[in-house]
């Protein structure tokens, strides 16, 4: 389903991502993990199609197609969701109609039709109520005002309503308390299907008590150094990373 084959990028003239390749099958949960600073921020700016990542070489292929040759727009008409570590603020524009926007430009790029206005409403509420936003943030401005942990929030609130062919969440998990932990594998799992991928990237182990993934990559300097089961993540738990950074 999703498959990076050796992508360098740089960033600014400097490469930051040194030949990373991994391959995420439908139905699957991979989790990549890695120190600060080793690239997995990279790695989803890229993906998404950000202009300062530069893919220098390398490919990244969704059900086969190139993201890389598609615009932002175009990669999440094939269904391609992230989470972004720093969610933006997007100000004058209600979320509610954000979402909306988004939804029904990605139903129209599928050939679907767009939801009603009742539906819609009918159905972000309920979404909201799982991931914890009240209503009246709804009709607030897109994440302007938001604490960090309503931020990441309203990221699933967004993955719930789009139901992506394939999400990458970047740190998702960091800063949110254990009530908000739950509520993002409870997303997650929600959501896992056999037509379904996820890339789940993560400093710390305990986001993987709630997701179990079927495999974890740990990025250190640019590139996949190990790959394992997710007892890889206990293990890293326990000895931390710098056995990589030598290695790196
Ligand atoms: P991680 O998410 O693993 O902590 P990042 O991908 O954020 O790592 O960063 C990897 C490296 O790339 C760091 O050295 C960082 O300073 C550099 N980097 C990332 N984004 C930019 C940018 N926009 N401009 C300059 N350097 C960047
Ligand atoms: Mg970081
Ligand atoms: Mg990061």
């Amino acid at each position: 389903m999703l498959k990076i084959n050796d992508l360098h990028v740089a960033v600014g003239g400097a490469e930051i991502l040194k030949g990373v390749s991994l391959e995420v099958p439908a139905g699957e949960v991979h989790a990549i993990m890695g120190p600060n600073g080793s690239g997995k921020s990279t790695l989803s700016h890229c993906i998404a199609g950000r202009e300062e990542y530069e893919a220098t070489s390398g490919a990244v292929t969704l059900d086969g197609d190139n993201l890389l040759e598609l615009d932002p727009n175009e990669r999440a008409a094939k269904g391609l969701f992230l989470s972004f570590q720093h969610p933006m603020e997007i100000p004058g524009v209600q979320t509610m109609n954000f979402i909306r926007t988004a939804l029904n430009a990605q139903r129209k790029a599928r050939g679907e039709e767009e939801v009603s206005a009742a539906d819609f409403i009918k159905l972000i509420r309920e979404k909201a109520k799982v991931v914890g936003l009240d209503n009246a943030k709804l009709k607030r401005q897109f994440n302007v005002g938001f604490s960090g942990g309503e931020k990441k929030r309203m990221e699933m609130l967004q993955m719930a309503m789009f139901e992506p062919r394939f999400a990458i969440m970047d740190e998702t998990d960091s800063g949110l308390d254990i009530d908000a932990l739950k509520m993002v594998g409870d997303v997650v799992n929600a959501l896992r299907a056999s037509d379904r991928g996820f890339l789940v990237i993560t400093h710390y182990q305990r986001l993987l008590d709630y997701i179990k993934p079927d495999a974890v990559h740990v990025l250190a300097d640019g590139r996949v150094v190990k790959s394992g089961g997710p007892e890889l993540a206990q293990e890293l738990e326990k000895s931390g990373y710098d056995q990589f950074i030598e290695a790196a």
